[in-house]
């Protein structure tokens, strides 16, 4: 999905402490908003990510902290977080090979990108709406 953005690439954010940084430097999508169980535990009722190039992302990280988990696909996710104040960072995991997983709230060109897909919805608190023009998926995690 080809979005017209004026913020340009690269597009750098960091974390709450400042000592993990993260740069991407293609456009990437589809931009997507988890609401699964794993999702609120280890953000926020809202978490946003897209999928990038390994090549295209580079993660500045004097302590950067590891922790695997298993998707509700069976898929074991190897997430990444800012060892200094614990905010999540990326993940990977085998089946999505040469890519890995940004959460695009550290990543501020993504203020202007609209979101492509909801999922996880049968999870979803009640007191928020489909966001608009969001395709909504029941489960989905890749
Ligand atoms: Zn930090
Ligand atoms: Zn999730």
């Amino acid at each position: 999905m080809s979005n017209a953005l004026t913020s340009p690439l690269p597009d750098r954010g960091s974390c709450l402490c400042g000592q993990t940084a993260i740069e991407v430097r293609e456009t990437c999508s589809p931009h997507i908003v988890c609401h699964c169980s794993d999702c609120h535990a280890l953000s926020a009722l809202l978490i946003s990510y897209v999928a990038c190039p390994i090549s295209a992302v580079t993660i500045t990280f004097p302590c950067l902290r590891y922790y695997d988990t298993v998707a509700a696909s069976g898929n074991i996710l190897h997430r990444q977080f800012c060892g200094g104040c614990g905010a999540n960072i990326a993940h990977t995991s085998d089946r999505l090979g040469e890519k890995i997983v940004v959460d695009t709230a550290r990543l501020p060109r993504f203020k202007e990108v609209p979101i492509d897909m909801e999922f996880f919805v049968k999870d979803k608190w009640q007191g928020l709406k489909p966001i608009e023009g969001a395709k909504q998926f029941e489960m989905m995690h890749e």
